[in-house]
């Protein structure tokens, strides 16, 4: 990792840079500013004065310009020359370090009981909100001036779990006609025998989006496997990680190998929904890294059931930890393509980040509205009649800029939308 790079590694992984640009479509801090300075070339370059000694690293704008990277990893999916995501981390970490004023808020933000009471206070207080200025609420505060509009992003960008089995079903049917469905086909292959998969819960997943995540299980269950969830797991330690809190990303990462250690030997499969945790899990050496699944890549690989119509045009937004971290392109496409009547659609800046990276929107949240804004154009200009994802983290900050340039889109989960299509191919009783 970035803390064992030495000078001569360093040196060399910078160097290797050939300074071709061709990474700058890809980043979004260069999109959102303009600014060369703010792209992995300018980093880099940047990086290279550093370490020579000719700019300090605790310069304001040096460490901002650090500081803004995402760490999304869209450069170094791009770069033909092989710069490193250890690289970009590192350069992060000059700027944390080279701050004397950081005081990680990684205490609160990781606890299941706070997010959980985020979730409850924030549709209490959105609910006001439509119910005071309508449904465009969203727009009418984004244009008070201070604490209004803050208030509005910080609701805004709160991931929205869709709520219980009904409510997901009615904006469904809301959003594709509803009607009669076709016959199901009479081709219902059997479930995969018996695949044994410990779930990882995930705290932003299980205590923002309960209802999907238990969605997610019943689907699974469905498809033949059988689950359990270890006890003693906690946060995979992302936030903490994206704050540089390297104490608190240790002890949780020891936390969550004992809980699932005990299981590995039983089971086939570590599902995990959350494409962050899930890039989290998998960059840690050792057996329960090797075991890791993403959520989307499991379901494609079982998904024997008939799945019913759904004629809707999605958009795929790929969170850049699925894309760009765990490689997690075709299977969401292939998933989605079993499902009748669904038309797949691509947005303009696939490979950008949505601006969402963890805690970024709390700490840079001008620069993180803008690419949000930015990111929901793109899908918006699809044509889509909603969007769909896999982490918790996207679906908030890209709901936010949907309210505020196209509030007809929603976004929901991909797995729901799978879920939905299994429960349109067979009795409404399997799947509650
Ligand atoms: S693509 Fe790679 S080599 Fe080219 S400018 Fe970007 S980081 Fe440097
Ligand atoms: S990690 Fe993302 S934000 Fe940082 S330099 Fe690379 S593309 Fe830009």
């Amino acid at each position: 990792m970035s803390g064992s790079l030495d000078r001569t590694q360093l040196d060399d992984l910078r160097q290797s840079c050939v300074e071709c640009g061709l990474c700058l479509p890809n980043c979004a801090t260069y999109l959102a500013t303009g600014n060369e300075a703010q792209s992995p070339r300018g980093r880099l370059l940047l990086l290279g004065e550093v370490l020579d000694g000719r700019t300090d690293a605790s310069e304001p704008s040096v460490r901002e310009t650090f500081d803004q990277c995402l760490g999304c990893l869209a450069c170094t999916a791009t770069c033909p020359s092989g710069v490193s995501a250890d690289l970009l981390a590192y350069v992060r970490r000059l700027a944390a370090d080279a701050d004397p004023n950081r005081r990680p808020p990684v205490r609160l933000l990781d606890r299941r009981a706070v997010l959980r009471t985020l979730r409850v206070v924030g549709s209490l207080v959105r609910g006001a909100a439509v119910r005071l200025l309508g449904a465009g609420w969203r727009g009418r505060l984004e244009r008070t001036p201070g604490a209004g509009r803050r208030l509005a992003r910080l609701l805004g960008t709160l991931p929205v779990d869709p709520g219980s089995d009904d409510a997901l079903i009615a904006q469904f049917e809301t959003l594709d006609g509803g009607g009669p469905r076709p016959a199901v086909s009479s081709h219902h292959r059997a479930p995969a025998a018996g695949l044994r998969v410990a779930v990882f819960k995930g705290c932003a997943d299980a205590s923002l989006m309960p209802h999907t995540s238990r969605r997610l299980q019943d689907l699974l269950r469905r498809l033949g496997c059988e689950l359990t969830v270890p006890e003693g797991q906690d946060c995979c330690g992302a936030l903490a990680s994206h704050l540089e809190s390297r104490g608190r990303t240790s002890r949780l990462r020891r936390r969550n190998r004992r809980a699932f250690t005990p299981h590995l030997g039983h089971c086939d499969h570590v599902v995990v929904a959350a494409a962050g945790c899930g890039q989290e899990l998998k960059s840690q050496p050792g057996d329960l890294s090797d075991m890791v699944i993403d959520a989307v890549s499991l379901l494609e690989r079982l998904a024997p059931v008939d799945l019913g119509p759904v004629p809707l045009r999605v958009a795929v937004h790929d969170p850049c930890h699925a894309r760009h971290g765990l490689g997690v392109v075709e299977a969401p496409r292939r998933l989605l393509a079993r499902i009748p009547g669904v038309v797949v659609l691509e947005p303009a800046e696939a490979e950008v980040c949505c601006g969402s990276a963890g805690v970024y929107g709390v700490q840079h949240p001008e620069m993180s509205a803008v690419m949000g804004r930015r990111k929901a154009e793109a899908l918006a200009a699809t044509g889509c009649d909603a969007v769909v994802t896999t982490n918790p983290g996207c679906l908030g900050q890209i709901a936010d800029g949907l309210a505020l340039v196209a509030p007809h889109i929603p976004i929901l989960p991909l797995t729901d939308l799978v879920w939905y299509a299994a429960r349109a191919s067979g009795p409404r009783k399997e799947m509650s």
